[in-house]
């Protein structure tokens, strides 16, 4: 019994670190479809693996960490160890985030980038209004 409960919570952990599944992401993908829009998740086909692709508004929406992308905010910290190997990948993440938003918005998509300390019910709503309101019915 208690090892099956140790199990529960370590695979609820584990849930919790992958970042196919991050909280924040989690959060604007319900919201968006009780919105009514229809998108993909992690879709490879695109630069980036966007983590929701909107194929009709031509949209792209990262949902990005604070630390793995380096937001200026107070969430990003850089780690006092190894400074330099977390400076090294950290930049590597932000050149890499900034060339798939070029590929993309070469191949005509709009890119929308979230913050994960963004996302609250306000900017929730902001996001599903710019997505319609940029929407010029060309698909
Ligand atoms: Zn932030």
């Amino acid at each position: 019994m208690a090892d099956n409960h140790s199990k529960e919570v370590r695979s609820y952990n584990m849930s919790r670190i992958r970042s196919n599944n991050t909280k924040p992401e989690v959060r604007v993908r319900s919201y968006l479809h009780k919105c009514g829009f229809r998108f993909r998740k992690n879709d490879k086909r695109y630069p980036g693996k966007p983590d929701i692709v909107l194929p009709k508004y031509k949209t792209a929406v990262f949902v990005n960490g604070c630390f793995w992308h380096k937001h200026n905010c107070p969430r990003f910290v850089m780690p006092k160890s190894n400074t330099d190997y977390w400076n090294k990948k950290i930049d590597g993440n932000v050149k890499r985030d900034s060339e798939h938003y070029q590929k993309l918005k070469s191949m005509g998509w709009r890119v929308i980038v979230i913050w994960e300390c963004e996302v609250s019910d306000e900017q929730l709503k902001k996001l599903a209004d710019s997505i319609r309101r940029d929407y010029n019915g060309i698909a």
